[in-house]
């Protein structure tokens, strides 16, 4: 790897998100914090997971990170750079490239009336004055890359299996050749035996390229193949984040405890150390004081209803947000 792109970062900084929501006619309207102060620092070439619960903040975690939204607190650093700024409605494109996205769906993210040659050229039509021949070796060049046939640029998504479509979502999204992918649950829509090999792909890319990426997942099955970090995120907060080794073998939070549980595992001991999570993940509009997972937690206390935990730093380079990880063990 060179100095240049070893240098790469992409880094959060307290990143929020609030919305202002409707409640009702002659209401005030509600503060929704879809994302309240995350904090992340992923480096060139290797791979953030970032798990939790459907409504916990992932989303709107990646529409920040891929600059389609201004963050209504905290920084996004881009290689050192804050690109906060550049965020939103009018967006810088160079800084976009740098930044691409995967979506979940490869069915809705492809126009079924466009030819994948087009699909694949199209992101440099648009940022770049690169001629046309170039754009169709380039694009030959990511089919191959992505294990599809270069002549099969002139088909039409729907001439594609699910999985075919999301190699062709991916090879879309690198053609720029971005510092960092955003992939938004990239094989949740997949057949499972179509997953892993979608997975392996992502991972010889990033190999070859050094490319990192934000892997936004639900399924820890799935995150402990290709991730190297993990964060845990509850109603828009960071519970634990830590590598993955450590959070696989050693879970501090509850959550991800309870979440690894409900988990198939193939070891043993991760199998008999069962916690089942109970109820629903609450209303974002009226989260509960405190830590906002103390009405599941079996470990609560008093304390637990009345203040929030902090992340802290478990010293080995783990960070919980609990206020009794040191007494759950
Ligand atoms: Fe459970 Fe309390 Fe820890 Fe929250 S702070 S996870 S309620 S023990």
């Amino acid at each position: 790897m060179t100095d240049a792109v070893a240098d790469r970062t992409l880094e959060a900084q307290a990143l929020a998100k609030h919305y202002a929501v409707s409640t009702g006619y002659f209401k005030p309207k509600a503060t929704v914090r879809a994302l309240d102060g995350v904090s992340f620092t992923l480096a060139a070439g290797r791979t953030l997971a970032v798990v939790g619960e459907s409504g916990c903040g992932k989303s709107t975690l990646a529409r920040q990170l891929v600059l389609i939204e201004a963050p209504s607190a905290g920084r996004l650093l881009l290689d050192g750079d804050d690109v906060t700024l550049h965020a939103g409605a009018t967006p810088d494109r160079r800084l976009r490239q740098r930044i691409q996205m995967v979506f979940q769906n490869p069915y809705a993210s492809l126009n079924p009336r466009k030819k994948i040659g087009g699909a694949l050229e199209e992101p440099l039509v648009i940022n770049t004055p690169m001629p046309a021949p170039d754009r169709r070796e380039r694009a030959r060049s990511m089919m191959a890359r992505v294990g599809l046939r270069p002549e099969q640029l002139d088909r039409y998504p729907h001439m594609f299996s699910g999985g075919q479509r999301q190699r062709i979502a991916i090879a879309r999204a690198l053609m720029l050749e971005p510092e960092f992918v955003v992939l938004d649950e990239p094989v949740s829509a997949l057949d499972v035996s179509i997953q892993a090999q979608v997975l392996n792909l992502l991972m010889d890319l990033q190999q070859e390229t050094r490319v990192g990426y934000v892997f936004i997942s639900h399924n820890l099955a799935v995150v402990e193949l290709i991730a190297d970090d993990v964060m845990v995120m509850y109603l828009g907060k960071s519970v634990e984040r830590a590598p993955k080794p450590l959070l696989f073998s050693r879970p501090r939070h509850p959550y991800t405890r309870a979440l690894l549980a409900s988990t198939p595992r193939i070891d043993a001991k991760a199998r008999r150390a069962r916690l089942m999570l109970a109820g629903e993940l609450p209303s974002p509009l009226a989260p509960p004081p405190g830590c906002a997972f103390h009405r599941r937690c079996p470990h609560a206390i008093e304390r637990c209803k009345v203040e929030v935990p902090l992340l802290e730093d478990s010293g080995d380079g783990q960070l919980v947000a609990c206020h009794r990880w040191r007494e759950i063990g």
